[in-house]
């Protein structure tokens, strides 16, 4: 394709970059490939009002699906990118498939450490909280949990 960006990691950086673009007019291909199986949502009510069921599934995405339909963009969902041939500018997915393009934004955020397995990282009711699955294995064990100890102090808006 003579014109196709790839915007690699669907968060919220990958989602305003697509958002802004089509928002000024830009009509060039455009394909956003995560490794999620969700289109891009907001991670913020994940701890808060989605935890605690006061926030739909729906409500997280920053727009539904037929918006990607809508505005010409390609979606690869739980497709994790696993190299990058920069010569001739093709990238490869987990399952084999290459894509080329002609511009490349990698947008991939970041992940939460998790412990060590010899610091207990791989028992049972240690999670990670970084994306839905995360929040949806935790609000379960939450309902019959009789204490949390919470390790990492991010931010806060209560
Ligand atoms: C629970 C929680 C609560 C938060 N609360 C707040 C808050 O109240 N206020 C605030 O300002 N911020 C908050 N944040 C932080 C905020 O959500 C992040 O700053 C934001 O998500 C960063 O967006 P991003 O697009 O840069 O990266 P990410 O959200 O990390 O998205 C990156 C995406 O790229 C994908 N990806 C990574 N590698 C690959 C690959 N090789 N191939 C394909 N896809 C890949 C990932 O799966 C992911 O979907 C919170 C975060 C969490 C987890």
């Amino acid at each position: 394709m003579s014109n196709h960006l790839v915007v690699v990691g669907g968060g919220q950086a990958g989602f305003s970059l697509i958002s802004k673009l089509r928002s000024l007019g830009d009509t060039r291909s455009i394909s956003l490939v995560t490794a999620e199986k969700y289109p891009p949502y907001q991670r913020p009510p994940l701890s808060k009002k989605y935890l605690i069921g006061e926030m739909q599934f729906e409500r997280l995405l920053f727009r539904p699906t037929k918006w990607y339909d809508d505005q010409s963009v390609s979606l690869y969902l739980q497709n994790k990118v696993s190299s990058f041939d920069v010569q001739n500018k093709s990238l490869l997915l987990a399952s084999g498939r290459s894509i080329s393009y002609s511009n490349l934004a990698l947008t991939t955020g970041s992940e939460a450490i998790r412990l060590p397995d010899s610091m207990g990282g791989n028992l049972d009711g240690v999670h990670t909280l970084r994306n839905i699955d995360d929040v949806d294995n935790i609000a379960v064990q939450l309902k019959s949990a009789t204490s949390v100890l919470v390790i990492g102090g991010g931010v806060y808006w209560p």
